[in-house]
């Protein structure tokens, strides 16, 4: 795209020459040479400050609130934020592929990794890079949009109120996804309704013409349903009991690491091998099915995509040091995921630890919400827990199991517990949210055999 054009989409004043660039960037640091910088400004920052560390990388141009000194061409407007999202509109406005948008409390990436794999057996996808979910990663993913693209798949995250809304009307979908709804980040909601709400604006803010994915399972599905106001409806469940458009028949555990799955999908019936474990896995790839029979693709192609799917890093992907098996599931954290994780590496035989991290953002119901996994732990006969953080008292106080509470300060003194009790056969499930940083437990285990 040429400057002009951006000037023309985002009403800001071009000054310097017209050039062609090959992408755009907001971060400073990573940006390359032919990239458009758009500077903006948030609380703790002001990318105008960093407007001749990126000339020095090589960027091509500028979008900025105010007339630069410097010699480069550069478009001045009201607002950078606003102006990266008129652009992300003018991309998915050009743009002839057919794109699908999803959001939920847990597996958004998974999913998306999933539809991407569906997709691409169709034709060329384009898919948000890695997490870029929020206000300001999906317009830079819409702008990453060509003309050789088929499909589009855009996770779409939200950290309060409206933000959904904003990036659904940039990107105006065909298709948009609920995988679920959780306490995740409550204490930027304010309540569990609110993340129910939030979720229902990518229907709400859709067009009237697009088709709602929806997974019957979820207690939120009769809300959604109330917001459909006449568009088309395709459902997905992992329950063998439930009637879905797209649903489980049966699954048969395959070696080393899946299940053989049936799936009916209208009135069809596929079986695939499926290589990742758990319901919420199983759920996620039902759901991508789902998305793939919203769009009115061939199923059996699709699934030759989705046989090649395998757990995104640190999202419980299982590592095996001779006879005991790590569970990297430290990614993230919140009370439906580490409830999901507990069940699957409950099912496994033998011997099994835990080892939490604090779920962060939970608001008041912190307490309560370490407590129950406590109590989910010792129900799928975890014998030892090892608990960290502010809360991690009252995942061990449930008391049926081994268990020791460490403070935040103390990750070295578990880590050294751990390796010190490590014994031949365990599984070790090893979780907490990002800020709670247990890769570090995976980096000790993986050093130490
Ligand atoms: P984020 O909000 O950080 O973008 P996300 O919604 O993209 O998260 P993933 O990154 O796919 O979710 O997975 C996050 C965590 O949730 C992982 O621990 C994963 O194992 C778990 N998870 C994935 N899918 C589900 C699901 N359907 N139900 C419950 N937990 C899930
Ligand atoms: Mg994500």
């Amino acid at each position: 795209m040429k400057l002009s054009e951006i000037a023309k989409v985002t009403s800001g004043g071009l000054y310097g020459s017209d050039l062609e660039f090959q992408s755009i960037s907001t971060d400073s640091r990573s940006i390359e040479e032919h990239e458009l910088f758009v500077a903006l400004v948030g609380e703790k920052f002001d990318g105008h400050e960093y407007i001749d560390a990126v000339i020095a990388r090589g960027a091509c141009a500028m979008i900025v609130s105010r007339p630069l000194a410097q010699d480069i061409p550069h478009i001045v407007v009201e607002d950078t934020l606003t102006a990266l999202g008129k652009i992300g509109s003018a991309f998915a406005n050009a743009t002839t592929a057919r794109l699908v948008a999803l959001t939920g409390s847990c597996g958004k990436t998974t999913t998306k990794e999933m539809i991407r794999l569906c997709l691409a057996e169709h034709g060329e996808v384009h898919a948000t890079r890695g997490n870029l979910n929020n206000h300001i990663g999906v317009p830079l993913t819409l702008a990453e949009l060509t003309a050789e693209h088929q499909f589009g798949v855009i996770e779409m995250g939200a950290s309060g109120v409206g933000e959904i809304d904003y990036t659904v009307s940039l990107t105006q979908p065909e298709v948009v996804l609920i995988t679920n709804a959780s306490a995740a980040h409550l204490e930027g909601f304010g309540s569990f309704e609110n993340i129910v709400k939030t979720k229902g604006e990518i229907i709400r803010a859709s067009q009237s013409d697009s088709v709602v994915v929806l997974n019957k399972d979820d207690a939120s599905f009769d809300s959604w349903l109330a917001m459909l106001n006449g568009r088309k409806l395709v459902t997905f469940s992992g329950s063998l009991t439930s009637q879905a458009d797209v649903c489980l028949k049966s699954k048969t555990a395959i070696e080393p690491l899946g299940y053989q799955l049936l799936v009916q999908v209208g009135d069809q019936d596929y079986e695939f091998d499926f290589h990742a474990l758990g319901d919420h896995m199983i759920q996620n790839a039902l759901a991508s099915l789902a998305v793939v029979h919203a769009m009115g693709l061939d199923v059996k192609v699709a699934l030759q995509g989705l046989t090649k799917f395998h757990p995104v890093k640190g999202r419980l992907s299982p590592v095996k040091y001779e006879d005991v098996t790590v569970w990297d599931d430290t990614y993230n954290a919140n009370p439906r995921s580490v409830e999901a994780a507990i069940q699957t590496v409950g099912e496994c035989e033998g011997e099994k630890w835990l080892v939490l991290g604090e779920m962060a953002e939970l608001g008041g119901g912190a307490a309560n919400a370490h407590a129950q996994l406590g109590r989910k732990a010792l129900n799928h006969k975890f014998s030892r827990v090892f608990a960290i953080g502010s809360y991690a008292h009252c995942v061990i106080e449930c008391g049926g199991f081994l268990g020791t509470a460490y403070k935040k300060t103390d990750m070295d003194v578990l880590i050294s517990d751990l390796l010190n009790s490590i014994q031949g056969g365990v599984h070790i499930l090893v979780k907490g949210s990002r800020s709670a940083g247990m890769e570090r437990v995976i980096e000790a285990l993986k050093n130490d055999f």
